[in-house]
């Protein structure tokens, strides 16, 4: 009787030893090997870093508390290192996310490690949307500007071709002083506001 109940232990010891090497395994799948995450005005972004050791389906899931905030399926994993993330409401900012990491293979969800991260508080009061239409903005602004800037110097320049192509010329009639503009043909027809002469200059 003392083999029998020797077999009966050594089944025993060998079906423990198989069960434990079962539960180990399905733990050993993938694991946090670590987390980042990014604050904004609206949403926050949890993510980790997962090392997974056996491909296959994956999902993570937020928690705040043991109340669910967000999940994600990750879809299928080669073997390596992929990243995880989730996004969740940004007021949960300053609490404590638990992240955990599951297997999925034929609709059974086993857990393959948890980690419990602290969510920063939002570093900044602006979030990308402002910060677009701010840029946006100063942009428009800028070539507003530049486009005055362009059509004052234009205008100007179009004043002083017109003061670099009169010049002053006396009427030989009644000697008096006036501002012919040169259109540049030849010969150059001018008429003396004062006396009403017309007169032509060649050169
Ligand atoms: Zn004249």
């Amino acid at each position: 009787m003392n083999n029998v109940f020797a077999a009966f232990c050594l089944i025993a010891v060998c079906g423990f030893l198989v069960s434990a090497g079962a539960i180990a395994q399905s733990g050993g799948n993938a694991s946090f090997t670590g987390n980042f995450s990014s604050s904004g005005t609206e949403k926050i972004t949890i993510g980790a870093e997962v090392n997974v050791t056996s491909p296959g389906e994956y999902a993570i899931n937020c928690s705040f508390g043991g109340v669910t905030a967000a999940s994600a399926n990750l879809g299928n994993l080669s073997a390596g290192i992929a990243l995880a993330h989730v996004e969740v409401a940004a007021d949960n900012a300053g609490k404590s996310a638990t992240l955990e990491l599951y297997k999925i293979e034929s609709g059974n969800w086993t857990l393959c490690d948890s980690g419990v991260y602290n969510i920063p508080a939002p570093t900044s009061g602006l979030d990308m949307l402002q910060i677009y239409l701010i840029a946006g903005a100063g942009i428009v602004l800028v070539a507003a500007v530049a486009l005055m800037l362009v059509m004052k110097s234009r205008r100007s320049k179009a004043v002083k071709e017109i003061v670099e192509t009169s010049f002053r010329l006396r009427c030989p009639a009644c000697k008096q002083e006036f501002i012919v503009n040169d259109t540049g043909i030849r010969p150059l027809v001018g008429k003396c506001p004062h006396c009403g002469k017309s007169g032509t200059v060649k050169k």
